[in-house]
């Protein structure tokens, strides 16, 4: 399968990258690690006139903290995310998900904001951003935007993400207090699979009693977008942690999803698999909690 036509640019900086997407605005697609884009270009999907390469944009880069964030560039790429030690501190659930991204030759090309801008259901990075209420910064030329991730999808493949728009950097509100976070993806192999379910969970405990304080649940690949699961999040809420709860959680994420049926699993089956997977990410999460 041959590649269509299309002009290549590449840029320096952000307000280059900017610049150009103003100029070419509709007819260019921001190019990151090439691996969804160029696949759908190869597949006729996606035919864009113009390529916007943003591998060498430095502010694009890097992890680091600012002000009560942890800041990931957007053209991070999965492979350090999954490696980078501060992540699997601070937010495990999102390195988890990194980790279970793809093969190492899909996460050495692939970055968080490509797995975001793709908004595939079942995609791997969102659900843990989402639990985690993280958000992107939107930037064109003249301005920058703020939108959380769970306000920026709009179904598969779509998001609100103008024309002239570009991802720079995602930025997580830094956990802090008795938390903890899980990530469970389930597919058919351990490697190179697309979610059947996945599942991602944040909770945060109350210092006194040690109840739940705050809930987070995100489903994946039971809707058109990531969903949260909010009667399984307001069932734990005031809750003691402990195994009863998280398997009414389980039930009530269930009730929350909305799967379809298709050749890879059954909607009864994702359902099913939602109960199973709440339960399990609970149960760690909690643990996690309740030792920080
Ligand atoms: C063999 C294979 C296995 C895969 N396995 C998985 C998997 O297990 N889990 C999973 O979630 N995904 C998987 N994917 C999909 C893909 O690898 C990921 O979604 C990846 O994170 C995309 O990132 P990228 O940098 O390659 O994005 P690109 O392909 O470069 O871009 C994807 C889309 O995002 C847009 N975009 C990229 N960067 C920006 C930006 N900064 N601002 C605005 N728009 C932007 C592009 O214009 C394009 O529309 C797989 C793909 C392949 C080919």
């Amino acid at each position: 399968m041959l590649l269509p036509k299309f002009d290549y640019h590449e840029a320096s900086t952000l307000a280059e990258a900017c610049e150009m997407m103003a100029e070419l605005s509709g007819k260019a697609k921001v190019l990151a690690g090439g691996t969804d884009l160029l696949v759908n270009m190869k597949k006729k999907i996606l035919s864009p006139e113009h390529l916007i390469c943003v591998e060498r944009v430095e502010e694009m880069k890097g992890i680091d903290v600012v002000d009560g964030h942890i800041r990931i560039g957007a053209s991070h790429k999965v492979a350090d995310i999954a490696a980078s030690a501060q992540i699997s501190r601070s937010l495990s659930a999102l390195a988890q998900g990194a980790c279970s991204l793809g093969s190492p030759l899909i996460r050495n090309l692939a970055t968080i904001a490509g797995n975001i801008a793709s908004a595939r259901p079942a995609a791997d990075l969102p659900p843990s951003l989402m639990a985690y209420d993280a958000e992107v910064s939107l930037r064109k030329k003249g301005g920058e935007r703020l939108v959380k991730v769970e306000e920026l999808f709009k179904g598969p493949g779509e998001t609100v993400i103008g024309p002239d728009e570009i991802i720079s950097e995602i930025r997580v509100p830094r956990p802090s207090g008795p938390y903890g976070a899980h990530y469970i993806k389930l597919g058919v192999r351990r490697a190179l699979e697309i979610s059947l379910v996945n599942v991602a969970v944040f909770v945060l405990l109350d210092e006194g009693d040690g109840s739940i304080k705050d809930a987070r649940i995100v489903l994946g690949a039971v809707a058109p977008t990531p969903i949260r699961a909010p009667s399984a999040e307001a069932l734990l809420r005031g809750e003691k942690p402990e195994d009863m709860l998280y398997e009414r959680a389980g039930q009530a994420a269930s009730s929350d999803s909305k799967p379809i049926s298709d050749f890879r699993a059954s909607a009864e089956y994702r359902r099913d698999m939602v109960a199973v997977l709440t339960k399990r990410a609970l149960r760690t999460a909690c643990k996690a909690a309740s030792r920080s």
